[in-house]
C-alpha cells in the first residue's frame, strides 16, 4: 500500500477496497497492518513510515481520533502540552517529534475534539495511509501472517499492530447491582444533576467528574478503598494524581460539597427515592441519581483478544518487543502495554515504543530501519525498559 518514505506514498482512502487483499505468502500482502487510528495507531504508522520500502496501512472503524471525538465536551487532557521540541523536550502529547499539539492547537490542555484535530493534521501532513470507516471484525492466523476481516472484505499482512485502544471496553464495578451505575465515559454521567451524586472510584476520572458536579452545585461523595487522593505511590503519574487534578480537588473540597470516603462500594440498589450505595463498612450512601462508576477500562483487545495470552492481573502478556507471546508478528501499541509493574497508560509513555515496534517489524521484513534512530535522538525511543522506573529525588 504505502511504500515509505518514498514520494509515491498514497492515502488508504485512494483504495476503497483491496487494502492488502492478497494472502501473506504472495508478494502483494502488506508487510504490516495497523488497526486503529488514535495516537497509538497514528504514531506507530509514522514510525513504520521511517522504515525504507515497508508496505503498511491503517484501518480505522470511525474517523481518525474517533475516541477523542467521543469524549464529552467537558473532558480535557491532564498532561499539559507545550512546545519544547527544539530543546529535546518533545510536547508530552505529541505522536511525532516534529509535531506539537500546543503549537498546532494553541492550547495546553486539549479537549477531545481539539486533540482529534491535531491527529487529523498529523495524518494529512505526513500522508499517513488511513482507511477510515473500516471496522475490523475478525483476525485469524494465515500462514506466517494474518487475515483481517472487515466489511470491505479480507486483507492480509505479515505483521499486525493492534492499536484499538481501551475506550471501547468501559469496566463496570464488580459489585451487586453493577448494572445500575453510569460509567464516567458516558455522556449521561456528565449531565448536571439536581440531587446528591455518588462516584465509585477516586483516581483521575473519578476526581475529574466529581469536581465537575461540585462545580455545577451538586453535593458529591467519592468512594475508593485505595484513597488515590492521598499522596500515592512514587513519582509515576500512573500511580498518583496529576498536579492539575490535585488543584481541582482542593478547589472542590474548599466548596464544602465534596466528601472523600476511603471504603469499598459493595453494592448498589434502587430505592423509592433513588439509589443506595452500600459500603464494605456497612454504611449506606443514598443518592437521588444513578451512581457514577469511574472504574476505568479493560484492555479492549476486541477481535485480537484470542491471540494474546493474559497476565495474572488481566492485562495482555507481551514479550520484550510488545509482541503477543502466542501469536508472533502481532504487536500491541497503546495504553494496555504492561511490563512488570510498568504501565504505559499515557501518550508520552506508550509513544516510546512506536519506533521499537517499527524496528522489529522492519527487521522481520528484511528492511533498512536505520532512519528510526532519529526517534531515539528526539527522546522518543525506549528499548531498555529498566530506564523507565526512575523515582524523582525531590
Ligand atoms: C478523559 C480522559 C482524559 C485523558 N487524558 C489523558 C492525558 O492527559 N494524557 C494522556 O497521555 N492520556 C490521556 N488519556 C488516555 C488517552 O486518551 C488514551 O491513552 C489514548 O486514547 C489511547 O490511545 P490509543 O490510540 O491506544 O486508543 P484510542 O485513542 O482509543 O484509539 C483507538 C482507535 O481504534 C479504533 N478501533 C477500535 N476498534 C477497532 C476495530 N475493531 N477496527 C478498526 N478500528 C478500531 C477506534 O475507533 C479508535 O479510533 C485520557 C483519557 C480520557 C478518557
Amino acid at each position: 500500500m504505502a511504500s515509505s518514505p518514498s514520494r509515491s506514498t498514497r492515502t488508504a482512502s485512494e483504495h476503497s477496497s483491496g487494502f492488502g487483499s492478497t494472502a501473506p505468502d504472495t508478494p502483494h500482502a502488506l508487510d504490516c497492518l495497523v488497526i486503529g487510528a488514535g495516537p497509538a495507531g497514528v504514531g506507530t504508522a509514522l514510525a513504520l513510515a521511517a522504515v525504507k520500502q515497508l508496505s503498511f496501512g491503517v484501518l480505522e472503524r470511525g474517523q481518525v481520533g474517533q475516541t477523542f471525538l467521543d469524549w464529552v465536551p467537558e473532558q480535557t487532557f491532564l498532561t499539559p502540552s507545550f512546545t519544547g521540541n527544539g530543546f529535546g523536550a518533545t510536547d508530552l502529547n505529541a505522536v511525532h517529534y516534529e509535531t506539537s499539539p500546543a503549537f498546532s492547537l494553541g492550547v495546553d490542555y486539549p479537549t477531545g475534539a481539539e486533540y482529534a484535530k491535531y491527529l487529523r493534521s498529523v495524518v494529512a501532513h505526513f500522508r499517513v495511509p488511513v482507511l477510515d470507516g473500516t471496522e475490523v471484525t475478525s483476525v485469524t492466523r494465515h500462514g506466517d501472517g494474518f487475515r483481517v476481516l472487515s466489511a470491505r472484505g479480507p486483507a492480509f499482512a505479515r505483521s499486525l499492530v493492534w492499536a484499538g485502544g481501551e475506550f471501547g471496553q468501559p469496566l463496570a464495578p464488580r459489585i451487586s447491582g453493577g448494572a445500575l451505575v453510569a460509567h464516567s465515559s458516558a455522556r449521561k454521567a456528565w449531565e448536571t444533576r439536581d440531587g446528591d451524586v455518588v462516584v465509585i472510584g477516586g483516581y483521575e476520572s473519578g476526581i475529574d467528574i466529581a469536581c465537575h458536579h461540585v462545580e455545577h452545585g451538586s453535593r458529591v461523595t467519592v468512594v475508593d478503598a485505595q484513597s488515590p487522593w492521598e499522596s500515592g505511590r512514587g513519582s509515576d503519574p500512573s500511580y498518583r494524581l496529576a498536579p492539575r487534578s490535585r488543584i481541582l480537588l482542593q478547589q472542590a473540597l474548599a466548596s464544602g460539597r465534596l466528601t472523600l470516603v476511603k471504603d469499598r462500594a459493595v453494592g448498589v440498589k434502587r430505592t423509592d427515592s433513588g439509589f443506595a450505595t452500600r459500603l464494605n463498612s456497612g454504611e449506606t450512601i443514598r443518592s437521588s441519581t444513578m451512581p457514577i462508576a469511574a472504574t476505568g477500562f479493560g484492555s479492549g483487545l476486541g477481535p485480537v483478544e484470542h491471540l494474546f495470552s493474559t497476565r495474572e492481573d488481566g492485562w495482555p502478556e507481551l514479550d520484550e518487543d510488545d509482541q503477543s507471546t502466542i501469536a508472533p508478528g502481532l504487536f500491541l501499541s497503546g495504553p494496555a502495554i504492561r511490563h512488570g509493574g510498568l504501565k504505559f497508560c499515557f501518550v508520552y509513555k506508550f509513544r516510546q515504543r512506536f519506533a521499537h515496534i517499527a524496528r522489529v517489524i522492519g527487521e522481520r521484513a528484511g528492511k533498512d530501519t536505520s532512519a528510526l534512530e532519529a526517534w531515539r535522538s528526539a527522546g522518543m525511543l525506549t528499548d531498555d525498559l529498566s530506564c523507565c522506573d526512575v523515582q524523582c529525588g525531590c
